[in-house]
């Protein structure tokens, strides 16, 4: 008797087998029974013809509560009736659990059902194959971003998630009480990443989750989302810091594609690989195609939703996908941006994939005094920020980095609606639980 982890691993010569999973379907045609039993990686049907089963089981199993765990072990049987071209005749089975009725959402059901109602009943929610699938690729995804980084030297830290001052802005932060202090919750790693700069870790990455207290419902903000940072040191540009993206990013796409074909086949998507080097706009000539686009936007104000979707949909009507946005104004960009001498600018980009910003990065202002004006200028006390302070005071090397939403980069890889497709437990303004 084999154990079968994978029902897309048995073959027609398998002998007796036992198969887990769950009753998707079972159909009681009288002198007949089928039952579609699902797991992990696909379905596989065990008939049951009634003379040739035992009373017993044949009553257990076609009177299953959909949805059930079950394991079944059985003869395999080649079958022209089926997809695989295999049946399983049953010849002992356990229901390890039973399912309630009414379920609370269909598995295989066609109904379309609301977001909410999907994420209430999240764990019932990702049996469906095409739901599994998004997060089999996200993991494909994470294991590509760390091979990316790694062959090109970089070293995986984690950075504290507690902390006494944010980085991206005071109205997003959480406060939390900490022993009667007020902490807040890391809004990104923007702070440590750059601190492991003056120790000899010359490039950093890191993929852990970062908070925003964003008080708005779109579908491309929650409230927690895995970042994926990287730092690296002797840049002489924010040039060189575009390039590395674009080689991780290319990476990604690539073994996706590749690695994910499987999973992109259940979804019915392909994925297209935008050919490296990726555009570089300046923000500029962005702020020119919004306004020919009807946008009216003031000079150093942010594209916006709207404006990033016109300058989207100009690039791809060109054929680009990906591309960046260089050179904003330095007042649109935080405190450790370094500033363009000057001019308004500054030596930032963000990467937009299909109208939506993905990442933004930059040459980070490494001179102590520089980046003390700059956050005088942003209105932060560089009292709350000694801590980082000191790194810049004993040798810190000139540096640059980038932050890339994850689950933004696998909604527009996959073309998703919405964010929360590429969460498993999202968090947002109203949803806390499951
Ligand atoms: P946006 O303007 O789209 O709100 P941002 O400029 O505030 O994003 P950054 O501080 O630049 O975001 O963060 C770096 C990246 O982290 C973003 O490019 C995005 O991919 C991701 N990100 C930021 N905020 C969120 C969020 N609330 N939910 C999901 N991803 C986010
Ligand atoms: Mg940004």
């Amino acid at each position: 008797m084999t154990l079968i982890r994978n029902t897309k691993s048995i073959k027609a010569e398998d002998g007796i087998v036992t198969v887990n999973g769950w009753a998707q379907d079972i159909r009681n045609l009288g002198g007949i029974s089928f039952l579609t039993l699902r797991d992990r990686f696909g379905t596989v049907q065990v008939t049951m013809p009634k003379k040739k089963i035992e009373p017993g089981l044949f009553e257990m199993l076609t009177t299953l509560s959909r949805e059930s765990a079950v394991s079944v072990t059985g003869e395999v049987k080649a079958s022209n009736q089926t997809a695989l071209g295999f049946e399983i005749i049953p010849m002992s089975a356990e229901v390890v659990s039973e399912a309630a009725v009414p379920l609370p959402m269909g598995v295989v059901d066609k109904v379309n059902v609301e977001m909410d109602t999907r994420l209430n009943h999240r764990f019932m929610d990702i049996r469906k194959p095409e739901i599994k699938a998004i997060f089999e690729l996200k993991s494909i995804m994470f294991e590509l971003i760390g091979e990316a980084c790694r062959e090109n030297g970089f070293v995986q830290v984690s950075t504290p998630k507690i902390n006494s001052s944010g980085a991206e802005g005071g109205a997003t932060l959480f406060k939390v009480d900490y022993f009667g202090r007020d902490a807040y919750l890391a809004q990104s790693p923007q702070l440590y990443k750059q601190i492991l700069m003056s120790t000899g870790l010359d490039r950093v990455f890191e993929m852990s989750p970062a908070f925003r207290a964003e008080n708005s419902n779109t579908n491309r903000h929650v409230t927690e989302f895995v970042s994926f940072d990287g730092e690296m040191s002797w840049i002489s540009s924010e040039e060189e810091v575009m390039s590395m993206i674009e080689k991780i990013v290319d990476h990604v796409l690539k073994g996706i594609r590749e690695r994910g074909a499987e999973q992109l086949a259940v979804l019915g998507k392909d994925i297209g690989i935008p050919a490296v080097p990726y555009p570089r706009l300046t923000y500029e000539e962005c702020l020119e195609m919004v306004r020919e686009g009807g946008l009216d936007i003031k000079d150093g104000d942010d594209l916006g939703t709207e404006g990033e979707k016109i300058v989207g949909d100009r690039m791809s009507s060109k054929g680009f996908d990906l591309y960046f946005i260089c050179e904003y104004p330095e007042d649109a960009k935080p405190f450790y941006i370094m500033e363009k001498d000057g001019t308004p600018y500054s030596y930032s980009f963000d990467l937009d994939y299909r109208g939506q910003e993905i990442s933004s990065g930059g040459q980070r202002e490494h001179r102590i005094d520089r980046l003390v004006a700059r956050m005088q200028k942003k209105g932060l006390d560089p009292k709350d920020f000694e801590f980082y302070l000191e790194a810049f005071r004993y040798g810190m090397p000139s540096h640059g980095g980038w932050g890339i939403g994850t689950e933004r980069l696998l909604v527009k890889m996959l073309d998703l609606p919405n964010i929360r497709e590429a969460i498993l437990f999202p968090r947002d303004v109203s949803r806390l639980s499951p």
